[in-house]
């Protein structure tokens, strides 16, 4: 199988895998995005998912998403920053996506915002820490009010919602668990504040159907979509091709 034919089978699976979820959870399945989680993927596996019809590509990288996006065309696909954010980075990370689903401070969303150069704002979503798991980034539940009432009022981004990276539970009832729970935060905060947030950027490959059951309207899907990533080399094995 060639590449091209390669990413038009796994795009056509994951779409009726979404259409079908969607069914179940009786909702539009045109209000789920599917976001291909792109890291560790070259370019060209890239653009033949892009020719088989993805529309957003999630990248966790700066600079290996900057190299994937030189080697395409500009303007083909929306462009989703997924991992955790240094603040020395903010400015390439303003400039090269349309949306970044990893804020969890206010100072990274004020750099963010200042920052930006298009005429369109930056989208944004609050990584919400759901199981108090801090090591993977994310606000602490009890802050996440506050902190979208604040980064609401910020001028060049446009605050739409919450993700979440939950730790991995096999038992599809428990997997709803926490999608339920950004679900209700969302909900709550948009009440206080006043506010229309819509999006919820949750579910991966192990457990989209429970997202969806939930109300996702993004999915972040990598290992279902492109293949199994290839564990990267330990440092020994880097250091014995270095001598
Ligand atoms: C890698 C990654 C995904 C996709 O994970 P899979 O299990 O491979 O589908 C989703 N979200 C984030 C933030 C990731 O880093």
């Amino acid at each position: 199988m060639s590449d091209k034919e390669y990413a038009i089978r796994q795009f056509a699976l994951l779409k009726a895998r979404i259409q079908k979820a969607a069914a179940k959870a009786k909702r539009n399945p045109n209000e789920i995005t599917l976001v291909g989680a792109a890291k560790q993927q070259t370019a060209e596996t890239v653009q033949s998912f892009i020719d088989a019809g993805l529309h957003d590509i999630g990248q966790n990288y700066l600079q290996e998403a900057i190299e994937v996006q030189q080697c395409l065309q500009p303007n083909q696909v929306n462009w989703h920053y997924i991992g955790q954010i240094q603040s020395n980075k903010t400015s390439s990370i303003a400039n090269h996506f349309d949306w970044v689903h990893s804020i969890d401070r206010l100072k990274i969303a004020r750099r963010l915002s200042a920052q930006r150069n298009a005429d369109t704002p930056l989208n944004l979503l609050l990584q919400l820490d759901i199981d108090d798991e801090p090591s993977k980034g994310g606000v602490a539940m009890h802050a996440v009010a506050d902190l979208v009432a604040q980064v609401s009022q910020l001028e060049h981004v446009s605050l739409c919602g919450f993700m979440v990276l939950p730790r991995a539970r096999q038992d599809p009832t428990e997997q709803r668990q926490p999608f339920a729970k950004a679900r209700e935060l969302l909900a709550l905060c948009n009440q206080k504040h006043g506010l229309h947030m819509q999006t919820l950027s949750m579910g991966m490959s192990a457990d989209l159907e429970a997202a969806i059951m939930e109300g996702s309207t993004m999915v972040r899907i990598g290992t279902d979509l492109f293949g199994a990533r290839s564990t990267p080399p330990t440092g020994d094995a880097l250091n014995q091709a270095a001598t």
